[in-house]
């Protein structure tokens, strides 16, 4: 499904050079649910945003399903990353001025859709993620957990094959940040979507297959499924 392949990247601003990440390489199957763990400032987010073709590395090829975005045109993969790449952001990113199910359906909007066929399927989306009554509501009306069940529906809504999430419940208290993490949980159980969480915290990290941690832009450990270990 994902194939990271000697990926190296250094930001360059003015005449500063910052290297960030160094030949990283790992895999993920289909279907499967990793944690991208590292503290704060080890490329996590770099990791991510490359993954997700949002930037493109200095060196090194990122496969998803069989094609290299490094190399894709910026229109090619606009087009692509609309057909394939999920995202969750910490902060939500909800748009403040449209509901719920607006915010929900807002992807489908842009590949022309119909009205009715967006409505079914955020309503069957916003019950997956228990907040069916929200839809008619506006996202300051909801709490930081319920909005980040809104984006969760959004990032599912055009049937991605793969989901990227920075730091899903960085902004939530533990109680909510354990119905977040189990909502992904049971959703890449029940619909086989591909994930990769971003986290600084163990406690999270523990509960997907695998956990891949980073270390000053170094990839030091590759942890097979731990919760076979409970
Ligand atoms: P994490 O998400 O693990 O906290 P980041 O990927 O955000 O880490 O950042 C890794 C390193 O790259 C940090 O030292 C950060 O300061 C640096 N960095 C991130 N973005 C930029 C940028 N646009 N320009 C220069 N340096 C950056
Ligand atoms: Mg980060």
């Amino acid at each position: 499904m994902l194939r990271v392949e000697k990926i190296s990247h250094t930001f360059k601003s003015g005449g500063e050079l910052t290297p960030v990440l160094h030949d990283i390489n790992f895999q993920v199957k289909q279907g499967e649910m990793v944690a991208l763990l590292g503290s704060s400032g080890s490329g996590k987010s770099t990791m991510l945003n490359l993954m997700a073709g949002l930037m493109k590395p200095t060196e090194g090829h990122i496969y998803i399903a069989d094609q290299d975005i490094v190399k894709m045109s910026e229109n090619k993969l606009a087009v692509f990353r609309r057909k394939n790449i999920g995202f969750i952001f910490q902060a939500y990113e909800l748009i403040a001025s449209l509901t719920v199910r607006e915010n929900v359906e807002l992807p489908l909007v842009f590949q022309s859709v119909s009205a009715s066929a967006r409505k079914k399927q955020s309503l069957a989306l916003l019950e997956a993620v228990g907040i069916p009554d929200k839809a008619e509501q506006f996202p300051s009306q909801l709490s930081g957990g319920q909005q980040q069940r809104v984006s969760i529906a959004r990032s599912l809504i055009t049937e991605p094959s793969i989901i990227f999430a920075d730091e899903p419940t960085g902004n939530l208290d533990t109680k909510t940040e354990d119905e977040i993490i189990n909502i992904l949980v049971d959703l890449n159980k029940n619909m086989k979507t591909t994930f990769i969480i971003v986290t600084h915290e163990h406690e999270v990290a523990q509960h997907m297959q695998r956990i891949f941690t980073l270390r000053d832009g170094y990839m030091v450990t590759e942890k097979e499924d731990p919760r076979s270990e409970n």
